[in-house]
C-alpha cells in the first residue's frame, strides 16, 4: 500500500514539473557550457581473497638440469708418445703407456697435479694406478706392492721389466685352468699358539681353524675339493704342512694367520714368495738375496694372479685396512710350495679393535666369504 502511494505522488509532482515548463517557454536561459568537470577517481576496493579449491595438478616431469661445469683441475699437457723403454740404472725399464696400450683394450690417462699425477693404465676391466717413485699399485683398488718404484722421465712414467713380466702381465692374463683341489693351512695349533688377542687373551690358532672350518664348506658348494692340514688343535711342523699339500696333490695352497705388531698395526695383507731379482718386503733377518730361486719360483704367475684376486676380495669384502699384496722369501709354509701357495693375515690381534673384531663370528664368517668368492 505504502509503495502505491508513493508512486502515486511521484506521478502528481512530474505532472506538476511538466505544467510549469509548458508554461514559461520565453524565459530560457542562456546555454552556458561548463567547463568538464574532472572525472571522479574510482577506487576500486582490492578484490577479496580468493579461496579457489586447491588445484590438483599433474605431477611435474623431472626437471631438466643442465649442471654447470665443475672447475676442473689443470689438465696435463699433452706429451709426445714415449719411447718403448728408457735406460735406467744398466736396465732397460719399460714405458707404462706404450706397453700397456698394446694389451687389448686399453686406455692410458694421467689424472691431477702434474706434482703428482696418477698414471692410470686400464686394460679391459683391470685398471692399474700407478705413481712415480712409489712402490705400492693400486689394482682394482686393493694395493699391490712392486718390486721397484716406478720412475718419471720427461713427463712418463717408465716401470721396471720385471714388474711387468711379474705383476702386471699375469694380473691382466686369464686363471689357469686347474684341478679344484686345495688345501687350507689354519696357521700354528697344539703347543704352537701364535700371537694372543688383546681383546680376550685368545689364542691365534683358535681363530685360525675356526676361520678355516668356515671357509671349507664355502669351497666346497663352489665344486672345490677342499682338504685342511688339521682340522682340531693339533701341532703341525711347517714341513708337515707342505708335505701334507704334496701328498693330497694339492694345485693350490692358503695359509691363515692373525697379525701381531705395534697396538697402532691394522689391516689385511697377503704374502706370497718374491720373484728373482726382486727385493722382500720382509726379511727378518733372513737372507733376502735376490739371486736366490725357490722351488715356489716356477709358480710366480699363478701365485700373483690368486694372490692379487683373494686379496682384493677380502679387503672389499671384510672393509677393513688394506696392506696390499706383499712378497717374502722366509716362509717356509711357502717357499717350498710345488703349487701356487699364499698366505693370508687376517687383522691385528695387537690391535684393540681389530681384536675385537676377530673376536666375533660373524668377522670371521667375512673372511672366509671373502677368501671364497675370489676362487672360480
Ligand atoms: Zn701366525
Amino acid at each position: 500500500m505504502v509503495g502505491n502511494w508513493k508512486t502515486f505522488l511521484s506521478a502528481l509532482v512530474l505532472c506538476a514539473v511538466l505544467a510549469a515548463c509548458e508554461s514559461t517557454p520565453t524565459h530560457r536561459p542562456p546555454i552556458t557550457i561548463l567547463p568538464p568537470q574532472p572525472r571522479p577517481v574510482i577506487v576500486y576496493p582490492p578484490p577479496p581473497p580468493q579461496t579457489n579449491p586447491p588445484v590438483v595438478r599433474p605431477p611435474q616431469p623431472p626437471p631438466f638440469v643442465v649442471t654447470p661445469p665443475k672447475p676442473q683441475p689443470p689438465r696435463p699437457p699433452v706429451l709426445p708418445p714415449p719411447a718403448y723403454s728408457a735406460l735406467i740404472n744398466g736396465a732397460q725399464w719399460i714405458s707404462i703407456e706404450a706397453w700397456g696400450l698394446g694389451q687389448g683394450r686399453a686406455q692410458f690417462a694421467r689424472i691431477g697435479a702434474e706434482s703428482d699425477w696418477t698414471h692410470r693404465l686400464q686394460v679391459n676391466n683391470t685398471t692399474f694406478d700407478l705413481k712415480a717413485d712409489n712402490r705400492v699399485v693400486l689394482c682394482e683398488g686393493s694395493q699391490l706392492w712392486l718390486g721397484y718404484a716406478p720412475k718419471l722421465m720427461k713427463g712418463h712414467l717408465y716401470i721396471h721389466p720385471l714388474d711387468i713380466q711379474k705383476n702386471l702381465a699375469p694380473i691382466l692374463a686369464e686363471l689357469p685352468k686347474t684341478h679344484r683341489v686345495v688345501v687350507i693351512d689354519p696357521g700354528h695349533g697344539g703347543e704352537n699358539r701364535g700371537t694372543q688377542s688383546v681383546f680376550n687373551k685368545a689364542y691365534e690358532k683358535e681363530y685360525t681353524l675356526d676361520w678355516a672350518l668356515r671357509l671349507k664348506p664355502l669351497l666346497e658348494a663352489k665344486g672345490w675339493k677342499v682338504h685342511l692340514t688339521r682340522s682340531r688343535d693339533t701341532s703341525l711342523s711347517l714341513a708337515d704342512r707342505v708335505a701334507f699339500a704334496d701328498r693330497v696333490k694339492a694345485h693350490i695352497f692358503i695359509s691363515l694367520h692373525f697379525n701381531s705388531a705395534g697396538p697402532e698395526h691394522t689391516g689385511l695383507e697377503t704374502y706370497c714368495i718374491t720373484p728373482v731379482g726382486m727385493s722382500s718386503h720382509m726379511g727378518r733377518g733372513a737372507d733376502d738375496d735376490t739371486r736366490t730361486a725357490l722351488p715356489n719360483n716356477a709358480h710366480d704367475a699363478p701365485n700373483i694372479q690368486y694372490a692379487a684376486r683373494v686379496h682384493s676380495a677380502m679387503v672389499g669384502h671384510v672393509g677393513m685396512t688394506d696392506r696390499g699384496v706383499r712378497r717374502v722369501r722366509f716362509m717356509a709354509v711357502l717357499k717350498g710350495q710345488k703349487r701356487p701357495a699364499l698366505l693370508l693375515e687376517g687383522g691385528y690381534l695387537s690391535n684393540p679393535e681389530e681384536a675385537r673384531l676377530i673376536a666375533m663370528p660373524e668377522f670371521r664368517q667375512k673372511l672366509a666369504e671373502g677368501v671364497a668368492k675370489a676362487l672360480p
